[in-house]
């Protein structure tokens, strides 16, 4: 019997395996697709020679996370590659502004408001790093108390109100409104702001890298290193039922609260089963990768700089445009979230090609062709954007959740991370990687602290087993 099973081999999956197995217990990971990775895969969706990243593209989250920042990367084969700055932002009329990791380069950008930006900065960059292990983590007390409350006083805020009253120019507002919308919430609802705020932070930490060769290669990495620790992977295993678990002490769950009701059902409490169940996901996504004849004609050239590109012009529009998806409907000028791999990682396309992808967000569910507004939406800031497209593939939030069950209607982040749900997941306990069944967790994007790829969920649901681990007694039936 291995002292632990991990059901899905997605950052958390394969985090909660190495933490697992650093601690000198085995760990088998089951995943049910041919390839591992979850959200950090890389495909040849379009033409020969082109690769692309299915679901997570750029990975500010990955390179400042506190756990992988402390496993042995370069080893087995993570190189990090950065562009020259973390995010663009063009605006109708005027140059694009840019998130550059020096503060003051940024304000440069930012006109007016300059001063106010890195006023609302300084105080958070001194030792940033304390700082993100306290904001990638459960509820807990805070390592460093002061910072976190001055963090959180302003974080608590919906981005609108917050970014408002502490810029008064369009230029830091729309910055600040691009990376508050990776929340996937109105921009009027509370917290907005803190996602708006540690975005733009880790810019100011690190220039928002993409893995070479693919985003892939991390978990290739993830999977090499827990190999070398012991840890056995196992792929084409899909896990419907206990009965699909190996003899195992303890089983971590990298899936949906949905699946886990599903498969735990025998073994969890039906309150519990309910309370899973009754978890919200939120709006999905409409993806699309391109393979492209050139690099992306913006019409400001300095947007090529960034890996990342924010698309939806000022503050009120994205605001509008995030309200309209949460309502159920679908705005005609949408925030788009586009990222250009190849414009750093030459071994994405063949020489002088590019690859890229974007993506929007929809309703829950989506079935509608949203092909046409993204380009729309590049066209307006790059003209001549859909002459250079070679090929095209399109993934709806139908097709998202059939490639892997945890994008619960397109929801891409674990699911929705409000005032109420980013605490309390996926329900409210003490420990939330505990469930009633002292041999069953869970290490998913629907735990704290959340969707991203920085593996943390993972970790710390790790600690919870381990915990368990330590009270089980000797001999124990098989779960299925
Ligand atoms: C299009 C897209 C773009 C994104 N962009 C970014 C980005 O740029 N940066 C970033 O940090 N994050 C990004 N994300 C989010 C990020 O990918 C996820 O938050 C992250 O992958 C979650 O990791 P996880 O381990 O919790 O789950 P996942 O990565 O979803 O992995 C879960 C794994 O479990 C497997 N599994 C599920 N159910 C079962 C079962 N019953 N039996 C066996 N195996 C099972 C799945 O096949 C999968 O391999 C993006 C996601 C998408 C979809």
């Amino acid at each position: 019997m291995d002292d632990a099973v991990v059901v899905g081999s997605g950052p958390n999956g394969l985090a909660a395996a190495i933490a697992i197995a650093r601690a000198g217990r085995s760990v088998r990971v089951l995943e049910a697709r041919r390839t591992i990775g979850g959200g950090i895969r890389t495909d040849a969706l379009t033409l020969p020679g082109y690769a692309h990243d299915v679901c997570s593209g750029c990975h500010p989250m990955g390179v400042l996370s506190p756990f992988f920042r402390a496993l042995p990367r370069a080893a087995h084969g993570l190189t990090w590659v950065y562009p020259p700055a973390s995010v663009a932002h063009p605006l109708d009329g005027q140059p694009a502004v840019l998130l550059r990791r020096s503060t003051a380069e940024t304000a440069r950008d930012l006109g007016e408001d300059g001063h106010a930006w890195q006023r609302l900065f300084a105080p958070f960059l001194h030792d940033p790093h304390a700082l993100l292990s306290d904001l990638l983590a459960p509820l807990r007390l805070p390592r460093h108390p002061i910072r976190m409350a001055r963090f959180g006083l302003q974080g608590l805020l919906p981005a609108t109100t917050l970014f408002r009253a502490r810029f008064r120019g369009q230029r830091a507002r729309a910055l600040m409104a691009g990376c508050a919308a990776h929340s996937i919430l109105p921009l009027e609802r509370p917290l907005t702001a803190a996602v708006g705020m540690i975005f733009a932070l880790t810019g100011h930490i690190v220039d928002w890298p993409v893995a070479a060769g693919g985003s892939r290669a991390i978990g290739d990495a993830l999977a090499s290193y827990l190999r070398h620790l012991g840890g056995k992977i196992e792929t084409d295993r899909p896990v419907r039922s206990l009965a699909d678990v190996p003899p195992a002490r303890v089983v971590l769950f990298d899936t949906s609260p949905a699946q886990l009701a599903d498969i735990g059902e025998p073994v969890l409490p039906p309150a519990y089963v309910s309370r899973l169940r009754r978890y919200r996901y939120g709006p999905g996504i409409f993806k699309i990768d391109w393979a492209l004849d050139g690099p992306i004609p913006w019409r400001d050239p300095r947007c090529l700089e960034a890996s990342t590109v924010h698309l939806g012009g000022t503050l009120d529009e994205i605001a509008a445009a995030e309200a309209a998806v949460w309502r159920g409907e679908y705005p005609e000028r949408p925030f788009v979230l586009l990222v250009q791999q190849s414009q750093f990682d030459p071994t994405r396309a063949p020489a002088g090609r590019h690859t890229g992808y974007a993506y929007c967000h929809v309703p829950s569910g989506s079935a509608v062709d949203r092909t046409d507004v993204i380009e729309r939406q590049i066209e307006r800031f790059a003209p001549g954007f859909q002459e250079r497209i070679l090929a095209r593939h399109v993934m709806r939030p139908a097709e998202l959740q059939q490639e892997n069950a945890n994008y619960v209607g397109g929801a891409i982040t674990g699911g929705v991370a409000d005032l109420r749900q980013f605490f309390a997941r996926p329900v409210l306990r003490l420990d939330p990687y505990s469930t009633p069944n002292p041999r069953l967790f869970i290490c998913s994007a629907s735990t704290p602290p959340g969707g991203g790829v920085h593996g943390m969920c993972g970790y710390f649901a790790a600690q919870s087993a381990l915990r368990s681990l330590k009270r089980l007694p000797e001999r124990l039936d098989p779960l299925g």
